[in-house]
C-alpha cells in the first residue's frame, strides 16, 4: 500500500489541548483498543471498526491551521484508544509532520512492540507512555495484559533515547499506596529516557458513555481521588 492510500479509523479531534504532551496540541484520539483497563474513560474508542476515515494528508493539513499556536513546545499528539494498533498509519502522519516542522507526541500503553511500532517510534519526538500500575498482578486483572509488555516497551524507549512521559491514572483503592508511587519512582530512575512523571486523577464523568454503550463501568464504586491524596504521591515521585 502507498502512502496515501493509508486511511487511519479517528474517534476524534481536540484542537487546542494543554494535557497530552508539552505546549499547546492538536490532538487525535484513534479508534481501536486490544485492552480492558478498569478505569477507562473512553470504552467508545475500543472498537477498531468504528469512528471515521481520514488520510495522513487530512490530518497533517488539519494540524498545520493551528501551528501558530504551537510556539516552540507544542505540535501534534497521536492518542487513543490505542494508536499502536494503527502504527503505519501514524508512522505516515508523523513522517508527514516532520517535513512540515511540526513536533510529534504519541501517547500510547505500549502493549505491542512490532517492526511496524518501531518504525513509528522512529518519528516520535516524544512518548507519553501510561503504565498503569507497577504489580504484574494489578495489570493482569485491571487492564488485562503483562506489565512485561509496557516494561519491553519503555526498555526499547530507553535504547533508542526517545525522550519519555511516564503517566499514571491515580485510582484510590488500586494504586494510591506509597509502595506503588515508589515503584514508579524507581521505574522511572531505571531508565535515562524518563524525563517527566505525571500523576493524573481518576475521573467518573465517563460513567455517562457506558451507560449509553450498556455496559457497566467496572470502577464506579471507587471513589474519584482528593487534592490532598494527589499532593501526597506527587511529593514521593519528586
Ligand atoms: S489502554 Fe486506554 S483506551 Fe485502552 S482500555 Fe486502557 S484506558 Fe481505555
Amino acid at each position: 500500500m502507498s502512502k496515501l492510500e493509508i486511511t487511519g479509523r479517528v474517534h476524534s479531534f481536540q484542537s487546542l489541548g494543554t494535557v497530552d504532551g508539552p505546549g499547546v496540541r492538536f490532538v487525535i484520539f484513534l479508534q481501536g483498543c486490544p485492552l480492558r483497563c478498569g478505569c477507562c474513560h473512553n470504552p467508545d474508542t475500543w472498537d477498531p471498526t468504528g469512528g471515521t476515515a481520514y488520510t495522513p494528508e487530512e490530518i497533517v493539513q488539519k494540524a498545520s491551521r493551528y501551528r501558530t499556536y504551537f510556539g516552540k513546545d507544542g505540535g501534534i499528539t497521536v492518542s487513543g484508544g490505542e494508536p499502536l494498533l494503527q502504527a503505519e498509519f501514524v508512522h505516515t502522519v508523523f513522517q508527514m509532520c516532520h517535513e512540515e516542522g511540526l513536533h510529534t507526541c504519541l501517547d500510547t500503553s505500549g502493549c505491542l512492540l512490532t517492526p511496524a511500532v518501531k518504525s513509528l517510534l522512529s518519528e516520535t519526538d516524544r512518548v507519553l507512555l501510561d503504565v498503569k500500575y507497577t504489580t504484574d498482578e494489578d495489570y493482569r486483572r485491571y487492564v488485562g495484559c503483562e506489565l512485561e509488555k509496557p516494561m519491553t516497551f519503555l526498555t526499547y524507549l530507553n535504547e533508542q533515547k526517545i525522550p519519555t512521559t511516564l503517566r499514571q491514572v491515580i485510582i484510590p483503592e488500586r494504586n494510591d499506596s506509597e509502595e506503588n508511587a515508589k515503584r514508579l519512582k524507581k521505574i522511572a530512575d531505571a531508565h535515562s529516557c524518563v524525563n517527566k512523571i505525571e500523576l493524573l486523577p481518576f475521573r467518573k464523568i465517563c460513567q455517562i458513555k457506558y451507560d449509553s454503550m450498556n455496559i457497566p463501568f467496572p470502577f464506579a464504586d471507587l471513589p474519584e481521588p482528593t487534592a490532598e491524596m494527589m499532593q501526597r504521591l506527587n511529593h514521593l515521585i519528586t
